[in-house]
């Protein structure tokens, strides 16, 4: 039950390291898997013998589309509309996030699309209120 009772202070330590630009995880020490955003517990085994660990920010984009509907959070009516997709860590989690450095147009998703899965790096996107982890694709 420990391990619960950090939870909220798992939350602030990633979003107080994500405003300085580095993005943490959580590494289990039974399996070494990585579960992403860190918690108290392993996704993969559920052993609660887990730390935070610094992730790299190296990633792959599986998949993007763009918003057409109003912006999930009022935070993001000021970047809308933008492209977010899936992502594979370099340490194994799959996320969601935004996608930077590709227009939320047909024709740019098209030639996204067309590259395949491409390389993208974790990047800090200031928002008014929060910082929110995000990913730009490689020229
Ligand atoms: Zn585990």
């Amino acid at each position: 039950m420990q391990a619960a009772v950090e939870n909220p202070s798992a939350i602030r330590a990633y979003y107080e390291a994500l405003a300085d630009g580095v993005f943490l995880g959580a590494v289990c020490k039974d399996c070494g898997r990585y579960t992403f955003p860190p918690t108290g517990c392993c996704e993969h085994c559920g052993s609660w013998q887990v730390e935070r660990a610094q992730l790299s920010g190296d990633a792959t984009l599986l998949f993007a589309t763009h918003n057409i509907s109003p912006a999930c959070h009022p935070r993001f009516e000021t970047i809308a509309p933008y492209v977010y997709g899936h992502i594979r860590l370099k340490e194994g989690p799959i996320v969601q996030a935004i996608v930077l450095g590709v227009k939320a147009t047909p024709q740019d998703l098209q030639r996204l699309f067309d590259r395949g899965p491409v390389p993208v790096k974790a990047e800090m996107l200031q928002m008014n209120d929060l910082p929110v982890l995000a990913f730009r694709v490689a020229e």
